[in-house]
């Protein structure tokens, strides 16, 4: 059995804040919110993070849920930020490719805080 704790959370083994799904994503509320509205969206399948393995269709739809997710939370005429950290220089934690949406309130313009020794 799969133990990806995002892949729990698509089968509904772990409980989430579901904002929005359809049949090929789920976005739910990011546990640790960095912003007002911080929400992460995921592919139903398993893919460790972008490549050329996961198809323009989830690409697309990962995508349009960003906007759909945006208006649900009533930020998407203000603004808002999407983020996807890949691999380990790009800060990902979690290896479930996922799409943060960040907003609710004015980012500032630079989005890059290299770590600590970088
Ligand atoms: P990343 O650093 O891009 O891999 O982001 C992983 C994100 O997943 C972080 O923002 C965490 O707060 C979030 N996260 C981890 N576990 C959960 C969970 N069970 N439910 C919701 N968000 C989670």
């Amino acid at each position: 059995m799969n133990e990806c704790i995002f892949c729990r959370i698509a089968r509904a083994e772990v409980p989430s804040s579901v904002v929005y799904e359809n049949d090929k994503v789920i976005a739910f509320d990011d546990v640790a919110p960095q912003a007002p509205v911080h929400v992460l969206i995921i592919p139903r399948e398993h893919y460790e993070h972008l490549g050329w393995d996961v198809p323009d269709d989830v690409l697309a739809a990962l995508l349009g849920a960003a906007h759909r997710v945006a208006e649900i939370k009533g930020i998407a005429d203000a603004g808002y930020r999407v983020i996807i950290n890949t691999g380990v220089d790009g800060g990902q934690v979690v290896k479930h490719l996922h799409v943060h949406v960040v907003g609710g309130a004015r980012m500032a313009h630079g989005m890059v805080r290299l770590a600590e020794g970088s």
